[in-house]
């Protein structure tokens, strides 16, 4: 069998062409990341060909001795980082993580409660076309109108109300500090389960930039891809064993087959990583540009969803500037720039158009952008969706997707990694 190059020019073509679209533009999308070449390159091993159904020394297949020693080395680094006792490295990605902790703590029919997709939360936390709502009893919390923020008192009364088996944190547009103490106090008062999903701001966590949920959940569930950065998957961490043991026979053999251990050999490396000093430095610089661009977009006229943020990720509410998200998004892709629409808290536009587009620095800040080069994307969003339905959209979009490709010729990306990079 020969290499991609000789054997399919056509994926081969593919994967360079997303390398170059990777190098020449910037991504702003929050739950994006560039990994390392040691995430890559585990990723892209000979360990993709083991079966390894079960734990490590508890395996239902032969030949082992290595992964056994990689996912052990994964847990192991995982729970060092967030000081957890245990944690399960299986999950294939985030939203098999939340279904693991919800069959360690729920049975299909109970209520489960946690924050509406259009206020910032995640469609596995209860979003009615999603497993979570259909299978569960959804009941959805929201923000405050007045300032974005998390409504702590709807979540209390819906708490008492609905009496969920578990009470979920965390979301995927949300760009605030939670109170993780508040929750579980909540939870407790009602007899619920906590559950904190920290996929979106995990690597701030790790780097102590963002209150650690471990010491306040029952089970908490994140991704490795976004601020963490480590390969596309999921864990679930607990201090609890009984629940640990749930959570095990959950993932496996209740809602996977063969662990994907490439992948967990990749999650080990990031891990490895995330236990460096170089890591909080990053994570430092990643919470700085997040808010010096919603800064810099404040500036220039554009309303940002809680008046700044707290972590990686801004929600810029575009209606001060005459733009939908749709919009948005198709503009600045135009110019280089990758960013999402999103709903603002109680948008009235549909969800495939919506008022807002959210902002992530995690994979910029990986390429080495700083605070300078983050108020020039401030400056460069507002130009391009300025000149939105003018006669100078054209030239605009031009204009800056060529100083997008300079700024990112600046700061490369798997240079000298491959044949053509
Ligand atoms: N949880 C949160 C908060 C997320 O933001 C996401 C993904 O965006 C997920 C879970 C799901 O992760 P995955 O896409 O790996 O299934």
């Amino acid at each position: 069998l020969g290499n991609l190059a000789q054997s399919d020019k056509e994926v081969a073509d593919i994967l360079h062409q997303e390398l170059v679209r990777q190098q020449d533009g910037i991504e702003l999308i929050a739950s994006e990341n560039i990994v390392s070449l040691a995430v890559l390159e585990s990723q892209g091993s000979v360990l993709t060909n083991k079966y390894a159904e079960g734990l490590p020394g508890k395996r239902y297949y032969g030949g082992c001795v290595e992964v056994d020693k990689v996912e052990t080395l994964a847990i192991d680094r995982l729970t060092r980082i967030f000081g957890a006792k245990f944690a399960n490295v299986q999950p294939h990605s985030g939203a098999n993580a939340n279904m693991a902790a919800f069959m360690a703590m729920a049975a299909p029919g109970d209520t489960i409660m946690g924050m509406s997709l259009a206020t910032g939360g995640h469609l596995t936390h209860g979003a009615a076309p999603n497993y979570s709502g259909k299978w569960f009893k959804p009941v959805q919390y929201g923000v405050r109108a007045e300032d974005g923020r998390i409504d702590m008192e709807e979540v209390a009364r819906l708490a008492r109300q609905h009496k969920p088996k578990i009470i979920i944190a965390g979301g995927s547009a949300y760009p605030r500090v939670i109170d993780f103490a508040h929750f579980r106090q909540i939870a407790d008062e009602v007899g619920a389960y906590l559950m904190v999903d920290m996929a979106h701001f995990a690597g701030l966590v790790a780097a102590g930039l963002f209150p650690n949920p471990v010491p306040h959940a029952h089970i908490v569930t994140s991704t490795t891809h976004k601020t963490l950065r480590g390969p596309r998957g999921g864990v679930v961490l607990t201090n609890d064993e009984e629940l640990a043991k749930k959570v095990n026979s959950a993932v496996f053999p209740g809602l996977q087959g063969g662990p994907l251990m490439h992948v967990i050999a990749a999650k080990a490396v990031a891990f490895g990583e995330a236990l460096q000093p170089a890591f909080k430095s990053y994570q430092q610089s990643v919470l700085a540009n997040a808010q010096a661009l919603a800064d810099a977009l404040k500036e220039r006229g554009f309303d940002i969803v809680t008046g700044g943020t707290d972590c990686h990720l801004a929600l810029v509410d575009l209606r001060p500037k005459k733009v939908t998200g749709k919009v948005a998004e198709a503009a600045l892709e135009r110019a280089g720039m990758t960013a999402n629409k999103n709903a603002v808290p109680f948008d009235p536009e549909k969800p495939f158009v919506t008022s807002g587009i959210r902002l992530g620095s995690p994979a910029a800040t990986s390429r080495g952008f700083g605070v300078a080069e983050f108020h020039d994307i401030g400056r460069m969003i507002d130009e391009v969706l300025s000149a939105h339905d003018t006669a100078s959209q054209d030239a605009v979009e031009t204009r800056v997707h060529e100083e997008v490709k300079a700024l990112c010729r600046r700061f490369p990306i798997y240079k000298g990694a491959y044949p053509s990079a």
